[in-house]
């Protein structure tokens, strides 16, 4: 069996593994990651950047986001249900991970909100292109080099299967290639942070009860699929509740034009399948809030149902809502785009003459629709009474065709799984540290409660370079110790 020796080994190169790299490298371990894919960065490749609180940014933008009040919010939204001194240790950190991702090459475009109610916590990766999906790549392509360039070996298509233990501490990695060839890494600790199980559909029946493709369409990004949460409760850590981190997803996975996903993602009635509207719909801009509102309905589905007179009026002037993921108002070709669908058998977009026939076609109670598109109109021409939407938002129903595109539960993938405690080490039952065993990112990401918390965005993020982060400095504090498990005085004092 080949064999290498490390001080920490780390299990995958998402940015909490990367982190982790840069960090317990610049401290002067020796460290190797292994890396189930060919690259870096896994989901965050897909994502735009992370929370920072209390940065130059939001600082030059006059923008009042402190630790104090992230903490308050976070901890009321949670209910306390949740580990406050991890959460705070992480707020306190975020923005300096900003400067200390700076300091590694990183540059951002600013500060910014996912929707207007949320904080102004999300640091978009600047990418020299315009703003949009996937810029955050380009932090983890520089977090691998600043990596590599203090010694870190990176080990890709080497899958972690198995955790060694001696004398009740971890003692090594064992890991497979892409051969079927077995690898065995020495290590006096490691650190698991393989993303959780989103792409891990038995795992997400067994862990949560959604069947990923049948009543939950998540982003299921290959390679997660849940190995670093069985390795860690293997090695004796403790298991909490594993989540999904809730997005709703609109159209199932079928793929339409930018213009009809843009259009569809609008604040426009919603109903459920007994033809009864369910929201302020102009909460829908919080996809998590959106994706529980459709998981609450009967077959976990809703529609949002617009007229073609609102179709047209978007064609012409641009979308009412717009966002950082879709930010181009412009939805010109949105008929063309809606008619493509709909002629490629679309099981999720619905175009009729009539609101009878869009009914029949959705599965909504007719008779039911018909009332409260009727009651309605009447919010449009007066005031929502019933759930109180900002009144320009509120366009009747009255010409077709109508439209209607079908909304389910939906996510990012999987949050959660391992007990840690603030210093990011995996603790038992008992809430001891597993010695020489650290979990960080979405993993151990158990500080959400119920639901994802996007009224501070980049949080997910966030958290898994700042986790990865604070992982490395107890590793190295650990290590530097002889491996015995106690805290040196620099590392309380920084807390
Ligand atoms: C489309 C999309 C957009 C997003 N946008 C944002 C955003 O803008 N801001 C934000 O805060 N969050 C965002 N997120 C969420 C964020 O990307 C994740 O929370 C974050 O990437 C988690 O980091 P991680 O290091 O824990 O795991 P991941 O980034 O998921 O990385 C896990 C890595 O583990 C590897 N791996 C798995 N098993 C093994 C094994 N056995 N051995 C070795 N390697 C293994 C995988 O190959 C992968 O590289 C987004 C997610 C998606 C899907």
């Amino acid at each position: 069996m080949r064999e290498y020796d490390a001080d920490l080994g780390i299990i995958a190169a998402g940015p909490a593994g990367l982190a982790a790299a840069v960090e317990a490298s610049e401290a002067g371990l020796n460290v190797i990651v292994l890396e189930k894919s060919q690259t870096v960065g896994g989901a965050a490749n897909a994502g735009m950047g992370p929370l920072g609180i209390g940065t130059k940014y939001q600082r030059s933008q006059m923008e009042s986001v402190t630790v104090e009040k992230a903490f308050n919010m976070f901890m009321e939204y949670t209910h306390y249900n949740v580990d406050a001194r991890l959460i705070k240790r992480y707020f306190n950190q975020s923005g300096e991970t900003i400067e200390w991702l700076e300091d590694h090459g990183v540059e951002f475009e600013g500060a910014f909100r996912y929707f207007p109610e949320s904080e102004c916590t999300w640091h978009i990766v600047k990418t020299g292109k315009k703003i949009g999906p996937a810029a955050a790549s380009l932090m983890n392509k520089k977090l691998q080099e600043a990596a590599e360039k203090r010694g870190v070996t990176f080990l890709f298509k080497h899958r972690a299967t198995k955790l060694l233990k001696e004398e009740g501490h971890i003692s090594g990695i064992i890991a497979e290639t892409a051969d079927g060839e077995e690898v065995k890494i020495n290590c006096k600790a490691a650190l698991v942070a393989t993303g959780g199980a989103g792409g891990n559909k038995e795992m997400i029946k067994e862990l949560t009860g959604f069947e990923h493709g049948k009543n939950l369409f998540s982003f299921a990004i290959p390679n997660v699929s849940g190995d670093g949460l069985k390795m860690a409760w293997e090695a004796g850590a403790d298991r909490l509740p594993v989540r999904i981190e809730m997005a709703a997803d609109i159209g199932g996975l079928e793929r339409a034009n930018v213009s009809v996903t843009n259009v569809v993602r609008q604040p426009n009635l919603v109903v459920n399948k007994h033809g009864k509207r369910i929201m302020n719909e102009e909460k829908m801009q919080n996809t998590t809030y959106l994706s529980n509102v459709a998981d609450h309905q009967k077959d976990k589905t809703c529609f949002v149902i617009f007229d073609d007179e609102t179709a047209k009026y978007y064609e012409r002037n641009g979308v009412d809502v717009v966002s950082f993921v879709t930010p181009d108002p412009d939805v010109s070709d949105f008929h063309k785009g809606f008619e493509e669908i709909i002629e490629r058998g679309s099981q999720n977009y619905f175009k009729a003459d009539s609101l009878e026939e869009l009914a029949d076609k959705c599965g909504i109670d007719i008779d039911s629709l018909i009332d409260t598109v009727d009651e309605y109109n009447g919010y449009c021409e007066h005031y929502d009474s019933e759930f109180y939407k900002n009144p320009k938002f509120l366009r009747p129903i009255k010409t077709g065709p109508f439209f209607a595109a079908a909304i389910h539960p939906g996510g990012y993938g999987t949050v959660g799984g391992i007990r840690i405690n603030e210093n990011c080490e995996a603790c038992d039952k008992n809430f001891e540290p597993v010695e020489g065993l650290y979990a960080a990112g979405a993993d151990a990401c158990n500080i959400y409660d119920d639901s994802y918390m996007f009224l501070l965005p980049g949080n997910s993020m966030g958290f898994a370079l700042n986790t990865g982060r604070i992982a490395a400095k107890s590793a190295v504090s650990y290590i530097k110790n002889g491996g015995k498990n106690k805290w040196s005085l620099d590392l309380l004092v920084q807390f």
